[in-house]
């Protein structure tokens, strides 16, 4: 049966220099791997072709899909780390390696869309420099590099003035009003912000979790209204014919694997 997996990164994952805390250096090497082991990098479009049954299994084996979480400038620009030094963005990653390969590579990247979260996320998680804009979007997107998908209005993140803060879940986001503050108006600020040029499509459930309410109810038919045609979750599984709409899994790097032996056991799975 072909199965492809998603692998997901996390470019504000920098606690050293190794593989084990700091996902620049791991998805450096796992494309290394990928490009060694032969298998081509696909986009979550031709993804969800395959998985409407456009496309024949065939030319599915041995592929792979990269997504990544939050929309950092740490995806996008190069930056001086306080502690760890200069970090080479996602971003550049990719680009060096098609240049390096010219292989075809592409990566899904759902951001956080409020600009006040961001910019409150950006003093208490990051350094409060300012690295949580969404000033590359634009290029980013226009690059075929990096597609910018939704991560939801603010991630029900807890150091936000969030009464549903919960601290890892999303499960909170269960009734009609939270459900519309955090995809239908991080729908139309997308809308807005690309000006009907990249149609948003899919959505990253935040924490990997969800409500039944969102899952079940909203997201098939409100959220079908607004455009999006899947959502991804973080349960550790490749993604098949059967997998549901609303809940595609996904790896997590340094979660689901933690190098790159284990990343091999993992696609030739
Ligand atoms: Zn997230």
């Amino acid at each position: 049966m072909t199965q492809v997996p998603i692998l997901t990164y996390h470019a504000n994952n920098i606690n050293g220099m190794a593989y084990q805390n700091n996902d620049h250096v791991a998805l450096q090497e796992d494309l290394q791997l990928i490009h060694d082991l032969g298998f081509r990098i696909i986009s979550l479009d031709e993804l969800m072709q395959w998985k409407a049954g456009n496309m024949s299994d065939s030319e599915f084996e041995k592929t792979v899909v990269l997504t990544c979480d939050d929309g950092t400038w740490f995806d996008y620009h190069d930056v001086d780390h306080p502690t760890y030094g200069k970090q080479i963005s996602f971003f550049n990653i990719l680009k060096n390696h098609q240049q390096q390969t010219h292989t075809p590579v592409h990566m899904s990247n759902f951001v956080i869309v409020s600009p006040a979260a961001r910019v409150i996320l950006d003093e208490k998680c990051l350094v409060g420099r300012g690295w949580w804009t969404d000033d590359w979007w634009l290029a980013a997107q226009k690059s075929g590099l990096m597609a910018i998908e939704n991560h939801s209005w603010d991630h029900n993140h807890g150091v936000l003035d969030n009464k549903n803060a919960d601290d890892d879940s999303f499960k909170a986001i269960d009734n009609q009003a939270d459900c519309d503050r955090q995809l239908k108006q991080s729908q139309e600020f997308l809308s807005r912000f690309f000006a009907g040029q990249h149609p948003v499509k899919y959505f990253a459930y935040p924490y990997g979790n969800f409500s039944d309410f969102l899952r079940y109810e909203y997201l098939p038919t409100q959220g079908t209204q607004l455009g999006l045609v899947a959502a991804f979750t973080t349960e550790p599984k490749h993604v098949t014919s059967k997998s549901h709409l609303w809940a595609m899994p996904r790896y997590v790097c340094n979660n689901d694997w933690n190098n790159t032996e284990q990343l091999k056991n993992l696609l030739l799975a």
